[in-house]
């Protein structure tokens, strides 16, 4: 019940039992199909302008080497910040020494569009080059208006570019690249497309690609530079340093199940299915969500911790974890919290046996459910 690594299906393990060389022709076979089929998975290919450029390493590498190589010397992003992963892109650019605002939110929030407008009209014609934002905030577990905030960019400044941390939101929530202006969209192996870790991947416009490559004055990173990495994949086919290839191949399996379920909307749907289960079975028991429920997606959720004198939560973690189901803390600074991550090769009724022994646990402990205000 973690958000990533998650559980994955035994077909995309036993697909990582062949040891390929780099340069490997049925690899690199494997490789152009995994990046044909994640374009297609941003409703974009080739031909319509897009890339898809690989690299190795967790999700946040994926984000950095974006934002190290995208944003001019003279540029200046403007991020929309309501968790831990907005925080985290302005850490970055505080590291790589890029020019950013932010707008901050609280955790419980969402990112507005007026808000985003206002700044940007503030600023003035050529300040912010780019905007960045995440489509699900992980943090809380909530759903930001990508759709709205691309639209409102192309409508009233379509020269600036918008960057989006989608890393569990693409997958299992539509991202329309084209239709919704978005020009980078960075998501990784091990989230909703229920892959192994290893890799994360950047959607690309081709035009903001090359408009990069003119005016971003040089990478900020040798092994974190996507313009590099694009231009050396397109050349040889090829990672430019060791491939993850184990996971390369876990991914391509991953990638057909996908597929095979429906994709997006398949996907979707179960993980909805798999929230559903949860908020109702911990909402009989007494538990509160943090995030209304207007903002909510449903890809991790997060319930307080509820305030009982005989409350323990290290107990609460262990009893679950003993018997197979790992949660996931909190991650906020107002209140005690744990979140229960739908994503992975789960389905309603695992959700089912976890409400069980919550139920159990908490009795356990001397606590009467339901719980009282
Ligand atoms: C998981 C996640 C990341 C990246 O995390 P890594 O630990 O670097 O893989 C970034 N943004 C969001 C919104 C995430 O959920």
């Amino acid at each position: 019940m973690t958000p990533g690594p998650l559980t994955t299906s035994s077909a995309v393990k036993q697909a990582m039992l062949v040891d390929y060389g780099s340069r490997d022709a049925r690899f690199l076979e494997v490789m152009h199909q995994v990046r044909t089929k994640l374009l297609g998975a941003a409703n974009v290919s080739k031909e319509e302008g897009y890339e898809c450029v690989i690299m190795q390493g967790a999700g946040t590498y994926g984000i950095e080497a974006v934002l190290g190589s995208v944003i001019p010397r003279d540029g200046r992003a403007l991020i929309l910040s309501n968790g831990a992963y907005g925080k985290r892109q302005q850490q970055i650019c505080t590291i790589l020494g890029i020019p950013f605002e932010a707008v901050d939110y609280g955790d419980h929030e969402v990112v507005r569009v007026e808000d985003m407008l206002k700044k940007l009209k503030e600023a003035g014609p050529g300040h912010f080059t780019h905007v960045s934002m995440i489509h699900h905030e992980t943090t809380a577990g909530i759903l930001n208006p990508l759709k709205e905030i691309g639209l409102a960019l192309k409508e009233s400044y379509p020269s600036v570019r918008l960057i989006v941390d989608s890393m569990s939101g693409f997958g299992a929530y539509p991202a329309q690249m084209k239709a919704w202006n978005l020009s980078y969209l960075v998501s990784s192996a091990n989230k909703n497309l229920e892959g192994v870790p290893g890799f994360c991947f950047a959607i690309c416009e081709r035009a903001a690609l090359e408009e990069a490559e003119k005016t971003n004055g040089g990478p900020r990173s040798l092994s974190l530079d996507l313009v590099g990495q694009w231009r050396n994949m397109e050349a040889t086919a090829q990672f430019r340093f060791t491939p993850p290839t184990h996971s390369i191949l876990a991914f391509h399996q991953a990638i057909l199940e996908w597929e095979a379920e429906g994709g997006c909307a398949g996907r979707g749907a179960r993980y909805k299915a798999n929230y559903e289960t949860v908020l109702k079975g911990m909402e009989e028991m007494g538990f509160k969500c943090y995030v209304a429920a207007e903002h909510r997606g449903h890809i991790i959720t997060t319930f307080l911790q509820p305030e009982h004198p005989k409350w323990d939560f290290d107990a609460f973690y262990k009893a679950l974890s003993d018997q197979g189901y790992v949660i996931y803390p909190g991650k906020l600074a107002s209140a005690p919290s744990f979140r229960f991550g739908t994503i992975g090769r789960l389905y309603p009724k695992d959700f089912e046996n976890l409400l069980l022994i919550v139920r159990q646990c908490v009795q356990r402990m001397g606590i009467e459910l339901p719980l009282r205000e």
